[in-house]
């Protein structure tokens, strides 16, 4: 048996009855890792060595009865994630050689399960992309097909689960990088409501929008991911109170008592491949096959969300990124004899031209004068959008819609038209700026056998159903269990 085809549900009976150990699980993932990374390009770090010693303590404590659901389970990180000890760079030079003094919260819990983290993943700089092109390191592959884009800025975490080079991974999302290179590389990904999981240890992008969130081969590990990931913590001042409910119960509660918005402009925008519509339709007529009730409903503000999540965005970007000043963290440049000069000097090299075209625009809308005509309207946008959201939550229970407008596109498409790529995440960021949860499930395949996902959103903290939804969906299709030829 090739281990590292198991999905965590499978690993852990195995591992439960002592048929595999994790020091073998974790060694398969190890060499799928070696044999694949050339040609996939998905980790900045891999932490064999590290892995193998935590395998070995996963299998004494399996040994001694003591196993939670993830313990010796091979998971990677994105790198976004600080992880003590282990280098930390958001795909920036700037923080090429930064080793965090401490795990953030998500990795505490994960190393409470005795979790096996076999690495660190490639990510779009500082996430800022849809593509992980903008990566400072390199551009990760997309395993289904290796001359096309993963997404982003998640890449690495799709494409490693895709690449069955780990169980499952973290990623983080602010308008949509986990759902959408999920959608890109054919596995689950959910990003979870604002204030679920706390970002205590995650480098910040966009404060108001940022959330991490499990990437698996299936539904069910992904709220198993969820489940040890989600909860308050003090630490972060976002981070909700509310109780964690069962995830795993929710899993099995099908989609017959649920109404499924359809949101009808969605499907009117005209940058959306008619083979994307085809397959999201079909997976709602599956849905409705299911027992779902299908309704209408308008989301009427959508098609503003792309400007003011650009604005925010950025804005929010532009502050939080002044702290990468070449004097608390990070790269410095050694040559410049005046503070400023060596700011400039410092950034100018630390930041790859994404991340300087974020911190210009954000610096720009923020200034004097300008602040009202953009960042307020934005904000203002950004209240019509929630409000859109909460009316349609009052019509039905979940919202199905395409993740993205086109499958995955070639290496460089947009390479220069930063443009084209903002306008592919119209279906995702409106989720972001209302910080309600949504889900990427597989959903088909282009005919050139690219991956399509479906994008299911729901209300505040209504992740059950998201979870409920798609795996009636999952185990109604089998999407999931076609693999990639690597
Ligand atoms: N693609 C979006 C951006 O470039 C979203 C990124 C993300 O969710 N981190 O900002």
């Amino acid at each position: 048996m090739s281990l590292h085809t198991l999905t965590i549900a499978q690993a852990r009976d195995l591992l439960k009855r002592r048929e595999i150990s994790s020091l073998e699980l974790t060694r398969a993932v190890l060499d799928r890792i070696t044999a694949l990374e050339p040609a996939i390009q998905a980790f900045l770090t891999v932490t064999a060595e590290a892995a193998l010693a935590e395998a070995r303590q996963a299998d004494a404590a399996i040994a001694q009865g003591r196993m939670a659901p993830l313990t010796g389970i091979p998971i990677a990180i994105k790198d976004v994630i600080c992880t003590l000890g282990v280098r930390t760079t958001c795909g920036s030079r700037i923080l090429e050689r930064f080793v965090p003094p401490y795990d953030a919260f998500v990795m505490q819990r994960l190393k409470a399960q005795q979790a096996v983290m076999v690495g660190k993943l490639n990510m779009d700089e500082f996430a800022m992309g849809s593509t992980t092109e903008h990566s400072a390191f390199q551009v990760t592959r997309n395993p289904w097909n290796t001359a096309c884009i993963p997404g982003g800025s998640s890449g690495g975490s799709a494409a490693a689960v895709a690449a069955e080079m780990c169980l499952a991974s973290l990623g983080s999302d602010t308008g949509g990088s986990i759902r959408q290179p999920a959608s890109h590389c054919g596995v689950v990904g959910l990003k979870p409501t604002y204030g679920r999981v706390s970002r205590y240890g995650l480098v910040a992008f966009a404060s108001s929008l940022d959330q991490i969130g499990p990437l698996g081969k299936t539904v069910a590990d992904c709220a198993e991911v969820m489940q040890a990931i989600a909860g308050h913590d003090p630490s972060d001042a976002t981070s909700a109170p509310n109780a964690v409910p069962d995830y795993m119960a929710a899993l099995n509660r099908g989609v017959q008592d649920l109404r499924i918005g359809i949101p009808k402009s969605y499907f009117e925008s005209q940058g959306l491949d008619p083979q994307v519509a085809a397959a999201v339709r079909q997976a709602i007529t599956t849905l409705e096959r299911l027992g779902a009730t299908i309704v209408d409903v308008a989301l009427p503000h959508t098609d503003y969300g792309v400007a003011a999540y650009y604005v925010i965005a950025p804005c929010e970007a532009s502050s939080n990124l002044a702290r990468f000043d070449g004097v608390k963290y990070g790269l410095r440049d050694g040559g410049a004899d005046e503070l400023l000069d060596m700011y400039r000097a410092t950034r100018s090299q630390g930041f790859g031209p994404e991340v300087q075209r974020r911190i210009l625009l954000g610096t720009y809308a923020l200034s004097a004068g300008y602040y009202d005509a953009y960042y307020r309207k934005a904000s203002q946008v950004r209240t019509l959008i929630m409000r859109d959201f909460a009316a349609a939550f009052q019509k039905c229970d979940l919202i199905a819609s395409p993740v993205t407008p086109t499958p995955a596109t070639p290496i460089g498409a947009h390479a220069d038209e930063p443009l084209a790529m903002y306008l592919s995440d119209m279906y995702t960021l409106s989720a972001n700026l209302a910080g309600i949860p949504g889900i990427s499930v597989p959903c088909g395949f282009s005919t050139d056998g690219l991956p399509i996902g479906l994008q299911l959103q729901a209300a505040h903290f209504q992740e059950e159903r998201l979870l409920a939804a798609a795996q009636a969906f999952e185990q109604a299709t089998d999407f999931h269990k076609r693999k990639p030829a690597l």
